[in-house]
């Protein structure tokens, strides 16, 4: 899209969002917002398409709906529909009020009542984003003090991955963007993809991609190949997980008080994510047991799930709110893949806490968690890990309770 006499993609519009200008950040906002609202009626129509294929194809296959297709299709076999919408309603009750406090926060920072949509990425304290290494060398390097310092183990493990070459971690020229960890199957090595640039967003990434690394490591003295990954809903367990416990040591990066800043930055992360995966969940699980809804039936649940879960507000924009959905790559590529993060996340906070506890006993029920690999049911590798696979609110309280704490603590010198 042309903004202000240049060529730009929404990926890098989105740059301008950070802007401490709102005037600037609120008009690439409206840019990128009138953009999606030309193509509304192309987008409903590919998922109407969609709707109909996935209704027919449970249907073919001897299935009421598409939900309880999808759910036999991504192998869950240890959670049902109703867990998640037991993991909605708890979240509801004990993470949107979390996030409710974090927008006041940030509204009174920035002196802005009330929020607007284009008010969520710029930091509240008008600073320049952190800059935690000059080039890849000081990434690697960084990390691998940090893991050093976690485990011996890890260590050693991320030290294996630099003394094989397994890590591309530079942003150039001609590369496909993202970042992800995968594994070369024969040699039963992990090898990490990214485009570091700098940001503090590279640091979380490589963070998160280790634990992954960690969790192929751990597993690779497994007999059958299918024993050496695990689900995805614990997968990201170990790497969130080690977000979390490797975030301790990123003084590596910072100053004491930038370190505090990405850490808050980080937890604030961790709210926002808990409260949108249920928006995009229960919007599927609306969507696909409704059969023959109308489009403005689903707009409206879509509207109804977003007041839900704790919104900024949208007055004068309900048009570009209605279809804000479309965004969400994974509703029309891969249907109900997007609750693991929540479940996962969930399984990360309680090796934070158990490691807030005793730091040496929950590293070594991580550890031992990972070499289980996929030889193992969801409810045993989270046991194992020390963690309960539980979506009720007594299970998630105290994590929320822990993080509002933590960013209490962070939260004097901001
Ligand atoms: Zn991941």
């Amino acid at each position: 899209m042309h903004f202000r006499g240049e060529e730009k993609t929404v990926d890098a519009m989105a740059l301008f969002l950070e802007e401490p200008d709102r005037a600037l950040r609120q008009e690439a906002w409206e840019r990128i917002a009138a953009r999606r609202l030309q193509d509304v009626d192309k987008v409903e129509e590919i998922f109407e398409r969609l709707l109909d294929l996935r209704t027919r194809i449970a249907r073919n296959a001897g299935f009421e709906d598409y939900r309880d297709y999808a759910f036999r299709r991504l192998g869950r076999f240890d959670y049902s529909a109703a867990d998640c919408l037991e993991f909605h309603a708890s979240i509801e009750r004990t993470v949107v009020p979390a996030l409710k406090h974090l927008q006041a926060r940030r509204s009174e920072q920035l002196g802005l009542f009330p929020l607007r949509p284009w008010d969520g990425a710029v930091d509240p304290l008008g600073r320049p984003p952190l800059r935690p290494f000059k080039n890849v060398a000081g990434l690697v390097a960084g990390s691998q003090r940090v893991f050093d310092q976690l485990d011996s183990g890890l260590g050693a493990g991320f030290q294996l991955m630099q003394d094989q070459r397994l890590l591309d971690l530079a942003n150039r020229e001609g590369k496909a963007p993202g970042g992800f960890q995968t594994a070369l199957r024969e040699a039963r090595l992990p090898f990490i993809f990214m485009n570091a640039v700098g940001q503090q967003r590279d640091v979380e990434t490589i963070l998160h991609e280790a634990g992954h690394a960690f969790h192929t490591l751990a597993a690779r003295e497994r007999d059958l190949d299918a024993y050496r990954s695990a689900p995805i809903e614990f997968c990201e367990v170990a790497s969130m997980s080690m977000e979390l416990l490797g975030n301790e040591f990123i003084e590596e990066f910072y100053s004491p008080a930038e370190a505090r800043r990405a850490r808050r930055k980080h937890l604030e992360g961790i709210v926002r994510i808990l409260t949108w995966v249920p928006v995009v969940d229960a919007f599927q699980h609306w969507v696909y047991t409704h059969p023959g809804h109308s489009r403005t039936e689903r707009s409206a649940e879509w509207i109804r799930l977003l007041d839900r879960f704790g919104d900024v507000d949208w007055s004068g924009l309900e048009e570009q709110r209605a279809a804000s959905w479309h965004r969400v790559l994974h509703l029309f590529v891969v249907p109900f893949y997007f609750v693991e993060y929540g479940i996962a996340q969930l399984g990360a906070l309680q090796v934070w806490a158990n490691s807030k506890r005793d730091k040496a006993g929950a590293m070594s029920d991580y550890k031992a968690a990972l070499a289980l690999g996929g030889s193992r049911p969801l409810p045993e590798l989270f046991a194992a890990a020390g963690c309960r696979f539980r979506f009720d609110q007594a299970t998630i309280a105290p994590l929320v309770e822990m993080l509002e704490a933590e960013l209490r603590l962070l939260g004097h010198s901001q």
